[in-house]
């Protein structure tokens, strides 16, 4: 861990994050001498994402570099979507990335008391007052950038605001009908400013505080004064907020605030052929697109954990994307290279064979078994070695034999010598087929003089092939992926992205055969040599049946770009 901070470091030298907060904690600096606080405040409405992820990297990352804190808070003024099942997920995918909140985890519901009496103080200055316009009136009356708005009731007298708004927060008027506005300013060009609604009426029912509260604060009121109450310095959050920080300020501003939080805002993150909105991918698995939320074609953090996603892989690409002022797009491809990387290095080696045919090595004697030792990661040798079995029938791929051989084939077929990885050189003889013309076994020969794998020095042997040994194996289920989206950007202008499904983004094969080392091996990441990551699916598998997920295939498009 103590190397991946110091790379943290390094990368984010040039966060312009962090060069506003080294002003701000500078002598005469707005926060000199007192400890970077940050916060990550997520909506509980769903599962956390990898845009999500970026978010946690950049806020407990932040305060990790500066020697602060950073809290978790769950957003949850908003009282139509929460759901206690979204609370448990979010700590354990944040616990799970490698990031602790320590003791400092709160509801910003628990909050409205405070809200409610912030709002009271602002009605009491004359800067807030009840209007009646209902959400059609509202928009008519909005103006546009040469016309200022109008508010027929902003002149009301502050008795009558203080009035309603406790009658509000008593229940006794309906959705809709009425709300808090702050008093600002009609003519803004930022419409966020143009007296914004702060308190709408709700009569429904929240998961914490039940029906305890019938009016409910917006978020631009509401999330300035939880971040003040905590204490927090910088407040790191995404760019469309970024013409709603004039009015973060104002309210800071204009309330007896406990503190003065700085908002920052950094850009969104987009990855292609996906979507990451939790409301579409909430969609995704209403509907059955998916398996759940953590159908391992999802972007959600458990989603990429299934899929055999590990915590530094997401951590290094959350580091090496950077943080910038500018939204961009992410290619899928580069989130797979820093896995990849990462699995290179930790990964143990095994072989398994996906689309088994049957190869007979019809001069190897009959009921004999040879034992090969290998190296469980070439990468380091510390990591041991494995004992793999080899007999006279096993199983390869089906696409490693061809009768007729396509140009520049370079694996099995009749008269060529490939190597079988770690055993021996074979030559093809030929092969078996059923009535419909289709392969089922293929005949070779080996040279006894080859043991090993290991071509004498007058012989070129072009291609290696991977194989089981058909008498000792473990047979698995294997699930391949594909981008869950066939067009790249699903969501972008009126396009569906239901539309865009890829109806071949799930492949399982059931019939896959696997070197039987892996039956008491306590890895969870393997490379199956030749084909890719892969990782046992934690919520198939079992003793009885394995059940592999592929995490990213061998071949790396990103580094080809
Ligand atoms: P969504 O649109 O997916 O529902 P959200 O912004 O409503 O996202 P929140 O739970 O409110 O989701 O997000 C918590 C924090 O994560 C916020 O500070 C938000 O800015 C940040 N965040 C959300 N999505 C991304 C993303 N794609 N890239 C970077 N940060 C993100
Ligand atoms: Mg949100």
């Amino acid at each position: 861990m103590a190397e991946e901070i110091k790379n943290n470091e390094e990368v984010m030298a040039g966060n312009f994050i962090h060069t506003f907060i080294d002003e701000d904690i500078a002598p005469g600096g707005e926060y000199e001498g007192k400890t970077v606080h940050t916060r990550f405040p997520p909506e509980p409405n769903g599962y956390l994402h990898i845009g999500h992820a970026k978010a946690i990297c950049i806020d407990f990352g932040t305060a990790e570099k500066y020697g602060g804190m950073c809290n978790l808070r769950m957003d949850d003024t908003n009282p139509t979507k929460e759901d206690v099942e979204y609370v448990d997920a979010i700590k354990e995918d944040i616990k799970w990335l490698g990031f602790d909140w320590g003791d400092r985890f709160y509801y910003a519901s628990d909050y409205f008391p405070q809200m409610y009496e912030y709002a009271v103080e602002l009605i009491k200055k004359g800067l807030a007052y009840v209007c009646e316009l209902n959400a059609e009136q509202m928009r008519e009356y909005r103006g546009d950038l040469k016309t200022p708005a109008k508010s027929p009731y902003r002149d009301r007298p502050i008795e009558e605001s203080l009035d309603l708004f406790r009658r509000m927060k008593e229940g006794e008027f309906e959705d809709g009908s009425m709300t808090l506005r702050a008093k600002i300013d009609l003519a803004s060009g930022n419409f966020n400013m143009r007296d914004p609604v702060i308190y709408r009426i709700n009569h429904m029912h929240h998961h914490s505080t039940g029906d305890a509260w019938c009016i409910y604060p917006m978020y631009d009121f509401a999330h300035p004064i939880e971040d003040a109450i905590e204490g927090i310095t910088h407040s790191l959050c995404t760019l469309e907020f970024e013409s709603h920080r004039p009015l973060y300020d104002w309210v800071i501003e204009n309330i007896s605030s406990p503190s003065k939080p700085r908002q920052i805002e950094f850009a969104r993150l987009g990855i292609n052929n996906t979507v990451m909105s939790k409301r579409k991918l909430r969609a995704l698995v209403e509907e059955g697109y998916v398996d759940g939320w953590d159908d391992p074609r999802m972007p959600t953090l458990c989603g990429l954990r299934r899929r055999g996603y590990t915590p530094k892989s997401i951590r290094n690409f959350c580091e090496q994307i950077g943080v910038a002022k500018v939204n961009s797009t992410v290619e899928y491809s580069f989130l797979e290279h820093c896995l990849r990387n990462d699995l290179n290095d930790s990964a143990q080696r095994l072989m398994g064979v996906l689309r088994p045919i049957k190869l007979v090595i019809t001069n190897y004697p009959e009921g004999k078994t040879e034992t090969f030792t290998v190296e469980n990661n070439p990468n380091h040798p510390e990591d041991g070695e494995r004992e793999i079995t080899f007999s006279r029938e096993c199983y390869i791929e089906s696409d490693d034999f061809m009768e007729v051989p396509v140009k520049k084939y370079q694996r099995l077929y009749p008269g060529n010598e490939v190597r079988l990885k770690s055993a021996y050189l074979v030559t093809c003889t030929g092969c078996e087929k059923d009535e419909d013309g289709n392969v089922t076994t293929v005949y070779a020969e080996y040279d006894p003089e080859t043991k090993g794998g290991n071509a004498p020095d007058n012989r070129k042997v072009r291609g290696t092939i991977h194989w089981v040994d058909a008498n000792n194996y473990v047979p698995a289920t294997v699930n391949l992926y594909d981008n869950l989206f066939t067009d790249p950007e699903p969501d972008t202008g009126d396009k569906n992205f239901l539309d865009y499904i890829n109806p071949e983004s799930l492949v399982t094969l059931e019939n896959c055969k696997i070197e039987a080392s892996v039956k008491d091996n306590s890895n969870i990441h393997f490379q199956f040599m030749r084909l890719g990551y892969f990782t046992v699916d934690n919520k198939k598998s079992s003793k009885e049946h394995l059940v592999f997920n592929r995490s990213v295939s061998l071949k790396d498009s990103f580094r080809k770009k």
